[in-house]
């Protein structure tokens, strides 16, 4: 999911001319089903933007006072952790706002807002949608998103010698983090690797479907808001989504065997 907020749009481009001065470090990285990734950012300068980003959201948005909806977020997000592969002290936290969005950040960041929560369901329809937002972060999606856009702004070259980026990159990473919309591909590679998580953690895999389906109800016909043009319609995200339950089914049934059955309520 996407946040729009146009005034950072236009935020980001004065960091953009400090980081023309320096230099960014150029690689490339394999996301997990193999795709090559254009790398400007390391790790590390990705994880503080994420923080970053995160820090901004918290100054903006409320967090809900409600601590009924802030246990269920967490109960749903901590019986996925274990399965998501990498760091496990993820930090979620459900904003205020009827906006039906959720994020999530490298560094380890999560935001459900609580506008989410009518179109999600259930635990296994939010359990889709957390799954297929840290999705977005293991497989790599946030930091090639942000390396492409420096590259397309200041016209860098991959061959371009590098040395290190300054801290103004971080500012302005860290707002392209929140504006910059996924691709397609990122898109259903996450549905997939979502899917997983989800699967893996006891969560049914075919609520992803009923999510989709209550996104698509809710918006009535049109694209919401959040979702920009780059987003596939929902009709071939259900689609690609009911042909992939058949791999996430079995993990589904394995969890449920091994005593995995996750009861997070309202
Ligand atoms: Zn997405």
């Amino acid at each position: 999911m996407q946040i729009e907020r146009t005034r950072w749009a236009n935020r980001w481009m004065s960091g953009l001319v400090v980081a023309a001065a320096t230099a960014a470090v150029v690689a490339c990285a394999t996301s997990p089903t193999g795709r090559n990734q254009l790398r400007l950012i390391s790790d590390a300068q990705l994880t503080e933007m994420g923080v970053q980003a995160f820090t901004e959201m918290k100054q903006e948005l409320p967090v809900t006072q409600s601590a009924a909806t802030r246990r269920y977020v967490e109960c749903v997000t901590n019986n996925i952790l274990p399965f998501i592969p990498g760091r496990t002290d993820w930090e979620v936290q459900t904003f205020e706002s009827d906006q039906v969005n959720a994020f999530a950040l490298p560094g380890g960041k999560i935001g459900v807002y609580t506008g989410l929560l009518k179109v999600a369901k259930t635990q296994d329809q939010l359990a889709a949608v957390i799954g297929h937002e840290i999705a977005h972060v293991i497989a790599g999606h946030s930091g090639a998103r942000v390396s492409n856009q420096i590259a397309t702004q200041l016209g860098v070259s991959v061959l371009s010698a590098a040395t290190g980026v300054g801290g103004d990159l971080i500012g302005a990473g860290a707002n392209m983090l929140l504006v910059l919309p996924n691709s397609r591909r990122d898109e259903s590679e996450s549905d997939i690797l979502g899917m997983r998580y989800m699967a893996e953690a006891g969560f049914n895999p075919a609520a992803a479907v009923q999510l989709w389906q209550n996104m698509a109800a809710a918006a009535g016909g049109r694209s919401p808001a959040e979702f920009t043009s780059t987003h596939p319609s929902h009709d071939t995200r259900i689609r690609d989504l009911n042909a992939e339950l058949a791999n996430s089914m079995p993990l589904y049934e394995r969890a449920r065997r091994a005593g995995r059955t996750p009861n997070c309520r309202r």
